[in-house]
């Protein structure tokens, strides 16, 4: 019963509609969040990459800068050879003053002490062994971060409690002579780099959770600094200018783009920027779009599935009309008829030629009833017929030919019956037999013609005289049987009596008078047949005879 609406036409075409928009919306959509989501992860890759490039690209700018003006004032510092060292402290404080940076900037001689140097802070200690002092005798130099040694404890702590690190930049003081007279170094604040960051940093990513990390040549976190030893960085990273999905040490995948940081020519840091934005966050616009267009395959599936149960609701109604119409004829309601208005041309000639095969079948039926009506009514006719022709059979075959009066057979079927009825009810009746006197004689006489004639007078008196009182038969020759049902004894004898007379006064043929000899009986309730019974009315009517005829005589 659940099933059954499935089995409509309609049904079958919107699932099909529904189910095929369905996975070719999920086909396509899986394709285009594919598409989408590599393009998207390039594009934030690629984003990713520049924004690395151009963190670079502003450090490595920065860090020339620094080289320069290091160099510069080492061109400066040697013009002040063996001079007033004044002079020197002067230059090298407006140089300290002119960038916010320079955490100290200071002179040492050949021999590594500080002659001068910003606010004389460190004036007089011994740098020999200071990286920048020994690596900066040939050329100038850039010292990788460090935590800040000697100028510790001179220097005001910084506000965020983070230790005060440096890059040192340092270029040798070379005399007229070609000779080293010493050597300039500054030691910038590792805050500029901060700075740089921020002027490089792309506004449009603030809230976009991405990264930027700074990392050494041993694979160390140097900026920022609240990660600095306290995270790892994934062992394998992209190659320099490259980007790749990466999961970091808390177990999550970042996008990470990797780019080297191009130091001067001096010196290589082996400096790396790497920038990382959580995947969940770079592929969201693809999950929004993913969902997007799910929904809108659903909505246009619904959409195709309403449209396609429309279009099969109207090429599917008009047939379930007619096969409901079909259903209605097939009851018996003949006064339905097949619509033809449908807008389906195949269904209006399907329709016509229904209503067609109806009208044909109709009107067969009708002629056929009425054939059936003729029928019934001449068969009834017939039936009639044959019963009446019996019937004047069964009259005819019981009917003496002669005298038209019962014959031994209508006589015999009808002494059975009241045999039958006298021993069921006890009634009584009586047989009388009636014998022609001397006919022999008549028919020697007048011929039988005559004879003829006389035998049927004969019937025809005992018939009028006996009327419904009983019936008379031809019983064989010249002798005839009344029977008298329910009739006693006396009244038998006194109508075989009017009978004898009635004969004996009747004139036959022109003055021919005949008479006739009476035998009655009664019939018995020790009788076992009735022939008993018209044996003893024989045997009455032959004493009759020999009692010399013209009588009546009734059996004892
Ligand atoms: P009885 O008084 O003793 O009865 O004498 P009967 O001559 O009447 O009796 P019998 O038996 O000797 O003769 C009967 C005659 O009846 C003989 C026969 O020719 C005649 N008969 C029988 N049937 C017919 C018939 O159908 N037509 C004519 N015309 N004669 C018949
Ligand atoms: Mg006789
Ligand atoms: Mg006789």
């Amino acid at each position: 019963m659940v099933f059954k609406g499935v089995n409509t036409f309609r049904s079958r075409i919107t699932l099909l509609t529904g189910g095929l928009l369905l996975s070719l919306s999920l086909v396509l959509v899986t394709y285009l969040y594919h598409v989408a989501s590599t393009r998207l992860s390039a594009a934030s890759g690629e984003s990713l990459v520049s924004i690395s490039q151009s963190v670079s690209n502003m450090l490595t700018a920065s860090l020339i800068e620094r080289e320069r003006e290091i160099v510069l004032l080492s061109k400066r510092l040697s013009l002040y050879e063996g001079q007033d060292l004044s002079g020197l402290q002067e230059t090298i404080d407006q140089i300290k003053n002119s960038y916010k940076h320079y955490a100290w900037i200071g002179f040492a001689d050949e021999n590594g002490i500080v002659l001068a140097s910003g606010d004389g802070v460190l004036k007089g200690a011994d740098v020999s062994q200071r990286p920048w002092f020994i690596h900066s005798h040939s050329g100038a130099y850039i010292g990788d971060v460090h935590k800040a040694l000697l100028l510790e404890k001179l220097l005001p702590k910084p506000k965020d409690g983070m230790p005060i690190r440096f890059v040192d930049f340092a270029a040798p003081v070379i005399g007229k002579d070609g000779v080293l007279k010493g050597v300039v170094a500054t030691h910038a604040d590792w805050a500029w780099v901060k700075e740089v960051l921020a002027s490089s940093f792309n506004n449009e990513f603030n809230g976009a959770s991405v990264d930027i990390f700074i990392i050494d040549n041993n694979q160390e976190i140097i900026y920022p600094d609240n990660y600095v030893g306290e995270m790892d960085v994934p062992n394998t990273l992209p190659n320099s200018g490259q980007f790749e999905s990466v999961v970091w040490s808390d177990n999550e995948n970042y996008l990470t783009s990797l780019v080297t940081v191009v130091s001067p020519q001096s010196t290589q840091l082996g400096w790396r920027i790497v920038v990382r934005q959580p995947a969940d966050i770079a592929m969201q616009s693809v999950r929004e779009v993913h969902r997007l267009l799910l929904i809108l395959g659903a909505i246009s599936t619904l959409f195709c599935m309403l449209l396609a149960y429309r279009l099969a609701s109207s090429l599917s109604l008009p047939l379930e009309r007619l096969a409901r119409t079909a259903k209605r004829i097939q009851q018996g309601d003949r006064h339905v008829t097949f619509q033809d208005d449908s807008h389906l041309n195949e269904v209006t000639s399907l329709s016509r030629s229904l209503q067609e095969m109806m009208s044909s079948l109709l009107d067969r039926e009708q002629t056929l009833l009425q054939l059936n009506v003729t029928l019934e009514a001449k068969v009834q006719a017939r039936t009639a017929q044959l019963e009446a022709s019996n019937q004047s059979l069964k009259a005819i075959v019981r009917q003496d030919p002669l005298t038209q009066v019962f014959n031994r057979l209508a006589l015999d079927e009808a002494l059975q019956k009241e045999y039958q009825s006298v021993r069921e009810s006890h009634h009584e009746f009586a047989v009388i037999m009636v014998d022609a006197d001397h006919f022999k004689k008549i028919n020697d006489h007048y011929g039988h013609s005559i004879g003829d004639k006389v035998l049927k007078k004969m019937a025809t008196i005992l018939v009028d005289v006996i009327g419904d009182a009983g019936m008379v038969a031809r019983f064989g020759g010249e002798e005839f049987t009344v029977l008298l049902p329910n009739v006693k004894e006396k009244t038998a004898h006194d109508m075989a009596e009017r009978l004898r007379q009635r004969v004996e006064s009747t004139d036959m043929h022109e003055a021919l008078f005949v008479t006739a000899s009476f035998g009655v009986a009664m019939c018995k309730a020790s009788d076992e047949h009735y022939e008993q019974v018209l044996n003893r009315a024989d045997a009455a009517l032959y004493k009759a005879k020999e009692q010399g005829r013209n009588q009546v005589i009734l059996s004892t």
